[in-house]
């Protein structure tokens, strides 16, 4: 069996692609008089059209913010996170400003103050992220259920004190049965209705 002329191929030495050896002389002598390889994305284009190639994807363009010039492949980059014209908006108060007013602005508007409930003080801006972290973060994590406790109505009868170590750490552990003897407090005192106690 033959094998399909088609399926035998040859490079071009122009484009360096494979075409059928059946057609590769035709092929070389459009390809070689037509196209070039663009000097900067390798791409066969026709000779004709070099120019406005160039000129559609490579030639670097003005960014319609600042007026810079700017190579084209970098323009998104520029756009997005180098231009001083850019619009930004402030991390205190959402303003929108252009990037080269911004950090006179936050210098300014993180120095004014807010009113922390939790602490009854008044808190920079410029500090408020760092203080909620550091004053108020563990508020929240403590009035979260814990996870590795099993529900408390079995853990009532038994006593915090008889529940298995396990492998857990020891800080965990502590904390694990300070929580089930708050829970076991806890259950006690809504289950003892008035009641109870005649
Ligand atoms: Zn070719
Ligand atoms: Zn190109
Ligand atoms: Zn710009
Ligand atoms: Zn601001
Ligand atoms: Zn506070």
């Amino acid at each position: 069996m033959a094998i399909p002329s088609e399926l035998i191929t040859a490079t071009c030495s122009h484009c360096e692609r494979d075409i059928p050896t059946s057609n590769i002389d035709l092929h070389y002598a459009h390809c070689s008089r037509n196209l070039q390889k663009c000097a900067i994305c390798g791409d066969m284009i026709p000779k004709k059209h070099a120019d406005e190639h160039y000129n559609e994807i490579h030639a670097p363009v003005d960014c319609s913010l600042c007026s810079e010039r700017i190579e084209r492949d970098l323009l998104s980059l520029h756009e997005g996170e180098r231009c001083l014209r850019r619009i930004i908006t402030c991390e205190y108060c959402e303003f929108p400003l252009p990037a080269v007013d911004l950090i006179n602005h936050q210098e300014v508007c993180g120095n004014r103050t807010e009113y922390c409930d939790l602490c009854r003080k008044y808190v920079r801006l410029r500090e408020r992220v760092n203080h909620d972290i550091q004053f108020h973060s563990s508020t929240a994590d403590t009035a979260e259920p814990p996870r590795n406790i099993p529900p408390p109505g079995r853990e009532g009868r038994e006593g915090a004190n008889r529940r298995p170590v396990g492998a857990s750490p020891r800080k965990s552990f502590l904390l694990t049965i300070a929580i089930t003897g708050i829970a076991v407090m806890l259950g006690f005192f809504f289950l003892r209705k008035p009641e109870d106690k005649q």
